[in-house]
């Protein structure tokens, strides 16, 4: 068995420890005859398999009764549509778009009501967060609407913006779980989780209850109304039972490592490692402002096409794989999600210092 460090930005690594955890418990679950994927959503030994992994998420982001935690399904990308069918009550609302996933959510609403851009950082594509300390937030804005960790550009919001009263509404799904958050300062978070959770196909909303309600923009699906989840403890069809599953066990591993002040400190020390080595080299740079960095995507480039691709090719054959930088942007990108260790990033560097020697 060979596995590869893995720098995708997602579908992403795992924690192998829950990978194999799920290999020893595919055929028989806990004495159940069965896999977790065949087995009924309605059944007892399922029912505690979501209960524990909601019990768990809520101990690790001390998530208060006053929120609800949904495990739903569409991607992330379906939330650009649910946000504005329930929440946009006045069809108003702020988006500030630092990205790629913050403009569609943001091209998305508008197909519902009114959405400003109230900033923007498309001027210097993408590479910087906007001062958001004191925005033209409308006066009947149902709310702002951010994405906080930009998986593409690789830029984070390290202060959430004054939202002046209005709940801020928050896409996590590339930052999900890799620090400590304040829920009581969100209206609503949400994510995919194949960024820093789990498989592909779960999305985890955990929204303040006054704001689940029956006053939903007319003709919103049953399906994609809040309420229906909420109502129903994620059941009300079918739910993503085998992807909330591994979600459980990552729940577990981040609890039994110390919970998100440890991976949080983990994460800053990992993401260090590669950060100084880009500020110290004389080939490869990275292409954002250092005070907007993030510490879960990390795009580099050197300068020369050619070279990016050389670079990619020769790094995926010594098994650092997914380095290539997204179709819109070129260049080269490490995500180093939670479950990346801080050995690979220190191959990696090892690696690009080597090709900076080779090739300069
Ligand atoms: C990946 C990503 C999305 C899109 O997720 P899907 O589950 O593919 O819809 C949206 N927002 C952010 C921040 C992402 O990283």
């Amino acid at each position: 068995m060979a596995r590869v460090y893995n720098f995708s930005a997602g579908p992403a690594v795992l924690p192998e420890s829950v990978l194999q955890e799920a290999a020893a418990e595919m055929l028989d679950y806990r004495g159940t005859g069965m896999s977790v994927m065949e087995m009924s959503h309605r059944s007892k030994a399922y029912q505690a398999i979501i209960d524990q992994a909601e019990a768990d998420l809520r101990a690790l982001m001390g998530i208060p009764d006053s929120y609800k935690v949904l495990f739903l399904q569409g991607g992330a990308s379906q939330q650009f549509a649910m946000v504005p069918m329930n929440l946009m009550k006045n069809r108003v609302a702020d988006y500030i778009v630092t990205g790629q996933w913050a403009k569609k959510a943001w091209q998305e609403a508008k197909l519902y009501g009114q959405a400003n851009a109230v900033a923007s950082s498309a001027d210097r594509t993408f590479s910087y967060i906007p001062d958001c300390s004191d925005l033209p937030i409308s006066e009947n804005a149902d709310y702002v609407y951010i994405c906080e960790n930009n998986t593409i550009y690789g830029t984070k919001f390290w202060t959430l913006p004054n939202t002046k009263e209005k709940p801020l509404v928050a896409d996590v799904s590339s930052c999900f779980l890799s620090e400590p958050v304040d829920v009581t300062r969100y209206g609503m978070l949400y994510g995919g989780v194949q960024k820093n959770i789990g498989p592909a196909g779960v999305v985890i909303a955990i929204i303040r209850e006054d704001l689940i309600t029956e006053d939903v923009l007319p003709g919103t699906p049953t399906m994609l109304r809040y309420k229906t989840h909420a109502d129903n403890g994620s059941m009300y069809n079918t739910p993503p039972a085998y992807g909330i599953y591994i979600c459980g066990k990552v729940f577990q591993w981040l609890r039994n490592l110390g919970g998100l002040e440890v991976m949080k400190r983990r994460n800053v020390e990992k993401a260090k490692v590669l950060y100084d080595f880009l500020d110290a080299s004389r080939l490869f740079h990275g292409t954002v402002e250092k005070k907007d960095r993030s510490l879960m995507n990390v795009p580099f480039v050197t300068g020369s096409q050619e070279l990016d691709a050389k670079f990619v090719k020769e790094a995926e054959a010594a098994g650092f794989v997914n380095l290539k930088g997204h179709r819109t942007v070129g260049g080269m990108r490490a995500s180093i999600y939670n479950a990346m260790p801080r050995e690979g990033v220190e191959k990696l560097v090892a690696f690009m210092d080597a090709f900076e020697s080779a090739n300069r």
